[in-house]
């Protein structure tokens, strides 16, 4: 079938509107409805309209563009960002190249340092850690190396996320720096969570105290919101901001839906709901150039209610008097944030996945809707790599 055709026949099966139209009046017809205004909408809705002519209205129900990696001027003017810290960091040269339409760049490098035993130490654990915590000279990888193997407390079967680290380092390194961590974050044991929650965090041997070792470690220029203004900055793209879908869906009529919220509620959670962490930040404004010596201090220990503190002046580069923090309290309830990652939860996700691939009009793209924890990077990847899928069936369809 034409793309018109495809409109014409979703047109006709949508309900009559049972809340006002977006657009009072006449109901207007798109060729995409995007929900969701973060990566995976926001890049989806740029190469639709710019490649495909198309028309396409984005909506969001928050009240700005950028998803979670949403930044904005704080009252002292400092620029932060809402949802906790964004660092943006790749090993694909086709993404930046992607993203460098909409922005400049500044280099910045990550380094996170933990407050542990009353000292700030650099976290992953490196051989400069371990130097500080136990006052020892360890002179090289190789040292290093054999002092961790002396530490390691092997486990035969790995399961948790506990077995994962005490295998590696032992119990008190595992102990300083994972189990209250993760307790705090997770709101449970590492004895109960997937090895994959702690197998990302590297122990390394050498003195390179850089968060990431990706080839492109940068960060916008102007900040996220302002990237995401300019990628957004095209006559066939509409905003509906501050707007639900669910209160507006029988309302639109269009060819094919973008969905980037979570798949259950697409479901009406009809398997029931599918379980998050969350956070809660507190943001706060210092009346000093500087706070911290690195962009963010973790605080493994459990006594410390709140997980890491961010100050973003390291990220951003801004020069200014004041300076501002975020404090992060891991939720129970909130914004959906972390999928919880348990054998259960990747089963029911999988039984909202079905009825995903049993709906060809809609597009499920992003890490709410495809329930996984994505970097920036991966979820324009992803959003990329739909586009083209669109794109060869939309040539199909011509030839046919
Ligand atoms: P989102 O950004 O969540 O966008 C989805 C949007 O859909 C939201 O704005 C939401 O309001 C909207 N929406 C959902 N349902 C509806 C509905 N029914 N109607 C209307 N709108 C709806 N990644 C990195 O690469 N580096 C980092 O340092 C980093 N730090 C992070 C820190 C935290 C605390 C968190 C939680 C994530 C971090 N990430 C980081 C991951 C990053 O946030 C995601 O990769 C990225 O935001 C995913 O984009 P998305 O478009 O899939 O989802």
């Amino acid at each position: 079938r034409t793309h018109a055709e495809m409109s014409a026949l979703i047109a006709l099966s949508l309900a009559p509107p049972a809340a006002p139209a977006i657009h009072t009046g006449r109901r207007k017809r798109y060729d995409h409805v995007i929900v969701g205004a973060g990566f995976a909408g926001s890049v989806l809705a740029e190469r639709l309209a710019s490649q495909h002519d198309a028309k396409v209205l984005i909506i969001d129900r928050r009240d700005h563009v950028g998803g979670n990696a949403y930044d904005r001027l704080d009252d002292a003017g400092v620029l932060i960002h809402q949802y906790g810290p964004h660092i943006f960091h790749t090993n694909s040269d086709e993404i930046v190249a992607y993203l460098s339409q909409f922005t400049k760049w500044r280099s910045y490098e990550h380094r996170v340092l933990a407050e542990v035993r009353g000292m700030l130490v650099p976290i992953p654990i490196n051989r400069t850690t371990l130097n500080r915590l136990f006052d020892l000279a360890l002179g090289s990888d190789e040292d290093a190396a054999r002092y961790l193997a002396g530490r390691s407390e092997p486990v035969d079967d790995i399961r948790t996320s506990e077995d994962v680290v005490v295998n590696a380092v032992g119990r008190e390194l595992y102990e300083m720096f994972f189990r209250g961590y993760t307790r705090k974050q997770w709101g449970m044991d590492p004895s109960e969570l997937d090895r994959a929650v702690t197998a990302r965090i590297p122990t390394r041997t050498g003195t390179d105290d850089r968060y990431f070792g990706d080839v492109h470690q940068i960060m916008p220029a102007d900040g996220y919101t302002a990237m995401f203004e300019r990628m957004l900055d095209h006559p066939n793209i509409e905003r509906a901001l501050g707007t639900d879908w669910r209160d507006v869906r029988d309302t639109v009529d269009a060819a094919h839906l973008v969905y980037t919220g979570p798949i259950d509620e697409y479901f009406d959670h009809r398997f029931g709901k599918l379980p998050y962490r969350s956070l809660r930040f507190e943001h706060r404004t210092v009346e000093a150039e500087q706070f911290q010596p690195v962009a963010v201090i973790n605080y493994p220990d459990e006594a410390v209610p709140y997980t890491r503190v961010t100050e973003y002046k390291h990220l951003t580069g801004q020069q200014h008097p004041a300076t501002s923090l975020t404090y992060e309290y891991p939720a129970a309830g909130g914004d959906p944030f972390y999928p919880i990652p348990r054998p259960e939860n990747q089963v029911l996700f999988k039984k909202y996945e079905a009825l995903a691939d049993a709906t060809p009009d809609v597009s499920f793209v992003g890490r709410l809707a495809t329930y996984r924890y994505y970097n920036m990077d991966q979820v324009v990847g992803q959003a990329l790599a739909t586009f083209r899928r669109l794109d060869r069936a939309r040539e199909e369809a011509r030839q046919n």
